[in-house]
């Protein structure tokens, strides 16, 4: 099952697939460990918080040859895909893209042991990323709009 998730990531054309427009953000601990597996600092900006830049053709810097060339370090969001975050007060909210800009979603739905287990990992590294985020910055990142996504969770985050 887990194959037919990597095969429909492999096989979209929405919108260019999750990699195009794609600025993940970066906590502190995120960039020590891009730069020290060979992310140069000029492929990382600060736009009200860290993220990882985007190239000429609007792909994310790190997307090359139709792959990600950080795929066992990749940033807390990609591995979260196609679950996303939004943060209000202290609560976490979870959201789910739509089938109309994912094809993941549609397998994810007809498989609940699937569903379950990818949205234990997403809920985990998007905790670990709001946890590792400077206030400020993590507001910055709630100010983004995630169109044609449902929200699926709410979790209290009692330490942040
Ligand atoms: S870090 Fe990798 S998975 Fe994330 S947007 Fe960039 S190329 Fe895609």
């Amino acid at each position: 099952m887990l194959d037919s998730l990597s095969r429909a990531c492999s096989e979209c054309s929405i919108h260019g697939g999750c990699c195009f427009e794609a600025r993940p953000p970066l906590s502190q601990k995120r960039i020590d460990i891009l730069l020290g597996n060979g992310v140069v600092p000029e492929e990382i900006e600060f736009a009200g918080y860290s993220r990882l830049k985007l190239k000429p053709d609007g792909f994310c810097v790190m997307f090359e040859d139709g792959k990600c060339r950080i795929h066992g370090i990749k940033p807390e969001t990609c591995v979260a895909g196609p679950f996303t975050f939004d943060v209000k007060r202290k609560i976490l909210q979870i959201y789910l893209k739509r089938e109309s800009i994912c094809p993941m979603v549609a397998i994810l739905k007809q498989n609940r042991g699937l569903f379950d287990q990818l949205f234990d990992l997403a809920t985990e590294k998007i905790v670990d990323l709001v946890r590792a985020l400077p206030a400020a910055e993590l507001e910055e990142i709630c100010k983004i709009d995630e169109p044609e996504t449902d929200l699926v969770a709410e979790i209290l985050l009692k330490d942040v």
